[in-house]
């Protein structure tokens, strides 16, 4: 193998350590199906809140129904009871019975409100339930896959790494240098093969001359264009 060769070899090398770098940081750590998520719960508790504080007012309503319902059998028992004959007294006492009656149907009314209320309310937790979760079962399924991917990359990205280490040994270290001030100043792209005569790189024709010279050479010669190391393989 020629030099260019072999620095084309660490060329690709090195462009598969940006590639798998840049695909290791943008990763997706599951952020936004862990935000997500957090609405779900949010929404889900709200919702279960509203269904306990009305729980909670039913059970009040309850206790008043019952004082209310004792009270009124006691003023109906002494109104029957034959105790008083004095009618302004037993006219109080049947007004009270009525007023009795009425706030019992009031209650009864504001509890039933309540009951369906709940029963509504019951249904939109078990809907919002469902959601957060589908949602977790998501973020789960999701960060199993980002882990065995981030493995992946990492095993590779390392294994590319001592490929390099290898490879940057058999470079000659002058070479070495033209080839990372270039990589510098090109985008990380120093060495290029040539596809016809065109520049793989610029997509520029490369002179019919320059190819010749250019071909299974150990010397370097760039693109008149860009300016990069041409790579040619004898044929
Ligand atoms: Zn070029």
């Amino acid at each position: 193998m020629t030099r260019i060769g072999r620095l084309y070899e660490l060329q690709q090398v090195d462009s598969r350590l940006v590639r798998l770098e840049s695909s290791l940081a943008t990763l997706d750590d599951g952020s936004s199906l862990r935000t997500q998520l957090t609405q779900a719960r949010s929404a889900e508790e709200a919702s279960r809140a509203e269904v306990n504080s009305r729980q909670t007012r039913l059970r009040d309503l309850e206790l008043e129904l019952q004082t209310t319902v004792a009270k009124a059998t006691r003023v109906e028992q002494d109104l029957y009871s034959g105790r008083t004959s004095n009618p302004k007294e037993l006219r109080a006492m049947q007004e009270d019975v009525e007023s009795l009656t009425r706030q019992r149907q009031r209650l009864e009314d504001q509890m039933l409100t309540l009951m369906e209320e709940v029963e509504r309310l019951g249904d939109q937790v078990r809907t919002l339930e469902a959601e957060r979760q589908g949602k977790e079962r998501a973020l789960d399924e999701h960060l199993e896959d980002y882990t065995s991917r981030q493995r992946a990359l990492t095993a590779d990205l390392e294994a590319t790494r001592r490929q390099r280490e290898v490879l940057v040994a058999e470079v000659d270290p002058e070479l070495l240098r033209r080839y990372d001030r270039l990589r510098d100043r090109k985008g990380g792209v120093a060495v290029t093969t040539v596809s016809g005569s065109i520049c793989g790189a610029c997509h520029m024709t490369v002179p019919e001359a320059l190819l010749g010279a250019a071909e299974g050479s150990d010397d370097v010669h760039t693109c008149e264009d860009c300016g990069r190391i041409l790579y040619v393989p004898s044929r």
